[in-house]
């Protein structure tokens, strides 16, 4: 039975933070110099000297955008190779690293979206990224950042993607990382981070508590850097907008729910620079009991905590908190967007399914998106995206960075 999502609507208390009008303010009130940050539910501006987060909310979410003069943006995109195709409307003028990360293929699934009753549906195939991941499009953010402004180390919960992402990225660029992992971690994923040089302190909590233990621990610059590496992941959008124009749907799974955020917010910066008049509905997926996003929508609050133990093979989307379910909010509603709450056998089921026809070697957590398709009575017309954020086999990425260690 497929469920019809086109009605739900749920109220938001929040503001929107990008569509307001756009005080000026000089950019030299950054300690990285950049535009400014700004509360997707209050609209407070953070101001030189602050705390990197807004003060009227609670400190371990992540609530800020960073907005653009999109008046004067000036050329977009560049002549220019990599990332650096998208740099006036990206934090990062100069590159000092780079692994090839981003221009990820849009591949046209027929028979998936066939089995799936989508007539236009394409994979966002994000594996193939130089770690696998789309967390090398925001870590190349990050550690560009971080050389920039002569950051020596930077640190990490995780020791997922995003760790062995970063840890990659440091290791090219001579910077220190330090990642903090549960005990319970597995120990390939810890031999992986070790080969990378990666500094590891095995923390005696799950990821919620090892993520706040490293927020404590980071500089005020670094935080801005952190929040700001998230517009790496907006480029998703703007690859997809070149590929293919803008779609009616994407699909992406909620872990902390950044990606999803800075997706959208790609596509809203098309439209606000005359790109596009169209926005995409963003559909978020998560896990049931892990749907931290869906139930703060319900309750109308600004987050949720979920305080029952939780296990999903679909780790990279599953814990008890998702720390950037603020912005997630935001961009699902101003894109009259929703999220799908799947059980642990639905995404068994859809790769009994499409085991035959999806080429792509996807972690199990990116199934999710194909899982959530199925549940949804898409319009004949519409073109929907799924983007697949991590690769399977983390065990090959040993030899295919071996090369770094040397
Ligand atoms: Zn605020």
């Amino acid at each position: 039975m497929k469920l019809n999502y086109s009605n739900t609507q749920t109220p938001y208390p929040f503001s929107c933070g990008l569509q307001n009008s756009q005080p000026t303010i000089s950019t030299s009130n950054y300690s990285v110099g950049w535009p400014y940050l700004k509360c997707v539910s209050c609209g407070n501006i953070i101001q030189s000297g602050e705390s990197s987060n807004c003060k009227n909310h609670i400190k371990y979410y992540n609530y800020l955008n960073l907005v653009y003069d999109c008046n004067n943006i000036g050329k977009f995109p560049l002549r220019k190779k990599g990332m650096l195709r998208y740099s006036s409307l990206l934090p990062l003028d100069k590159e000092y690293v780079t692994l090839g990360e981003g221009s990820t293929p849009l591949v046209c699934a027929f028979n998936i979206g066939k089995k799936l009753s989508i007539s236009k549906f394409y994979i966002k195939d994000e594996t193939v990224n130089p770690t696998g991941s789309f967390k090398d499009r925001e870590n190349y953010i990050l550690v560009n950042l971080a050389l920039n402004n002569s950051l020596k180390e930077l640190s990490i919960a995780s020791c997922g993607n995003a760790a062995i992402s970063l840890a990659t990225y440091c290791k090219k660029a001579g910077i220190k990382c330090n990642t903090y992992i549960p005990k319970k971690a597995s120990k390939q994923k810890k031999e992986l981070l070790k080969s990378l040089d990666a500094n590891i302190t095995e923390v005696n909590a799950n990821y919620e508590g090892a993520y706040r233990l490293v927020y404590e621990k980071k500089s005020r610059q670094e935080h801005i850097i952190e929040i700001i590496k998230d517009e790496g992941n907006k480029t998703i959008a703007f690859e997809i907008e070149e590929q293919l124009g803008v779609p009616e749907y994407i699909i992406v799974p909620i872990g902390n729910g950044s990606n999803l955020a800075a997706i959208f917010k790609g596509f809203l910066e098309l439209k606000l620079i005359g790109k596009t008049k169209k926005l995409p509905r963003m559909i978020g997926v998560e896990i049931e009991n892990s749907n931290c996003v869906t139930k703060a929508i319900e309750n109308c609050q600004e987050y949720f905590i979920h305080t029952n133990k939780i296990y999903s093979k679909a780790d990279a989307i599953t814990g008890k908190e998702s720390f950037s379910t603020p912005r997630a909010i935001w961009a699902i509603k101003q894109s009259n967007g929703f999220v799908v709450t799947l059980a642990e056998d639905e995404i068994n089921k859809i790769k009994h399914l499409l085991r035959y026809e999806c080429f792509i070697s996807a972690e199990h957590t990116s199934w999710a998106v194909f899982a959530a398709a199925y549940k949804i009575n898409f319009e004949k017309k519409a073109t929907v995206i799924a983007v697949l954020t991590g690769c399977e086999n983390k065990s090959m990425l040993k030899n295919k960075l071996g090369s770094l260690s040397k």
